[in-house]
């Protein structure tokens, strides 16, 4: 049976992919309060066959699992959405509602690419009678980089044999190993109060512990490895300058290419911490509060995904969508897009058409963080991009989000499951694929996964 077949499944989704692209867009809901989002998938699933396992430990979140036996394949899909990012699809700022959220990281276009990616793989297993199991995550609250951890400590990824995984970007990409690993922790100063201009002696001030400790950390910074990134944000609460404040706390994010790097980083902020309580005669509390952990190398995934973005129907795009992606474009400056041109290799570009090569990713690798590493560790798993925003544009801003509910974006999701469903059938019809990415999943285990996740249980 040749592939095409699995991409003309595809291509019978386009009403499909367009309905839920322009509905989670204009429903953007941020991390822990994706139910209307959550909800929409579960109905098209449902609709479409599939079986829907839910858990009363997370409303938002849940897997749809249609055919049987082997192989497993788990498709990750994402919706949630960012604070203070509400965007229309057009090419300037321009709020749908001020101060709302909007889909800044293109998540509608992630999860209605890995619907259409599971519908066609499942309507490939079905037409052709084929043994293999298809699931549909549900991945709520990647951008508090916590869904899939939550997921992970639930078993709900139990079963599965691979998962297939991608990310709207503006450029066409694998990922063999990338993102960093992370770690969230708050430290809470107490002190003692007291007037700050008649007896200031008798006070022991939180704040100047929380401002000894940041000055501490950012000596350390020239010590410690440098693809590691330490950054914090301080609250005083509204304590007024005239009060010795008893209470502060700052919140850090200490990030390095490998969770072991991450923890060794902590546990030297963590000696700063308490050598900035001993300096101000307070106390701190130290709360690690979750952690994500970077991708886990698979090459063999990766060669499989990297065939399927080259074997892909090619996209194009209109003379107006070419129009508006330039006008998103000139909103960066210029300096940013030339050298994100020299980068990808490409002149006067405005949307990135062609794959780049197979091993790209080392030159630009990924100094975010995501969830989805935590899955890498669970079992094989393939990651790539699509070109859905301008060349120069970054996750995060309005240009992605105006980019994420317009049809450059929904062309790139299009591509996206297209290289999806090409995966699913290569790995339901060649066991051979799946054994030698487990293979090398069981060889490769020399680091040992542990979930980093309090207050969850
Ligand atoms: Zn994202």
């Amino acid at each position: 049976m040749a592939k095409e077949e699995i991409f003309q499944e595809v291509d019978q989704l386009k009403e499909v992919l367009h309905k839920s692209v322009k509905t989670i867009f204009a429903h953007p809901e941020t991390g822990g309060k994706e139910i209307f989002s959550a909800n929409y998938f579960r109905s098209e699933l449902e609709k479409e066959g599939f079986t829907i396992h839910n858990t009363d430990k997370m409303e938002h979140t849940f897997y749809a699992e249609y055919g049987q036996g082997k192989p497993v394949i788990a498709i990750l899909g994402e919706y949630d959405a960012l604070p203070g990012l509400s965007q229309k699809p057009c090419g300037h700022k321009e709020a749908v509602e001020e101060g709302q959220p909007g889909h800044g990281c293109g998540h509608n276009l992630l999860g209605s690419a890995a619907l259409v990616g599971a519908i066609a793989s499942k309507r490939y297993l079905e037409k052709n009678k084929k043994t293999g199991t298809i699931r549909f995550y549900g991945c709520p609250e990647e951008e508090l980089l916590s869904g899939k951890v939550k997921m992970i400590r639930l078993g709900m990824f139990d079963g599965c044999d691979l998962a297939l995984s991608w990310h709207p970007m503006d450029f066409n990409c694998t990922f063999e190993e990338s993102y960093l690993a992370n770690v969230s922790v708050r430290f809470v100063f107490h002190g003692k109060t007291a007037h700050a201009a008649v007896a200031p002696w008798q006070g022991r001030s939180a704040l100047d512990a929380v401002e000894l400790m940041n000055v501490g950390v950012n000596y350390l910074r020239e010590h410690i490895i440098d693809s590691a990134r330490v950054h914090y944000s301080t609250s005083c609460g509204d304590t007024p300058p005239n009060v010795v404040p008893d209470l502060a706390s700052s919140w850090y994010f200490i990030r390095a290419p490998h969770m072991a790097d991450v923890l060794s980083i902590l546990e030297r902020v963590k000696k700063v911490a308490q050598g900035a309580a001993m300096m101000t005669e307070t106390s701190v509390d130290i709360d690690v509060e979750y952690g994500c952990w970077e991708m886990k190398r698979s090459k063999s995934m990766t060669d499989v995904c990297f065939e399927n973005l080259q074997a892909a129907p090619s996209i194009e795009f209109t003379e107006d969508e070419l129009e508006f992606a330039k006008a998103l474009q000139a909103t960066l400056s210029p300096q940013t897009v030339a050298s994100k041109e020299a980068l990808y290799g490409v002149k006067d570009c405005a949307m990135a058409i062609e794959t780049s090569d197979r091993d790209f990713w080392q030159r630009c690798y990924m100094t975010a963080s995501t969830d989805t590493g935590d899955v890498s560790y669970q079992m094989p798993m393939s990651a790539f991009t699509t070109s859905c925003w301008p060349v120069g544009v970054v996750p995060h801003t309005w240009q992605a989000a105006a980019g994420s509910g317009a049809s450059i974006g929904e062309k790139g999701a299009l591509h996206a499951a297209y290289v999806l469903a090409g995966q699913a059938f290569d790995f339901l019809n060649h066991p051979e694929l799946v054994e030698k990415a487990q293979k090398e999943f069981d060889a490769n285990q020399s680091i040992q996964y542990q979930s980093i996740l309090n207050h969850f249980e």
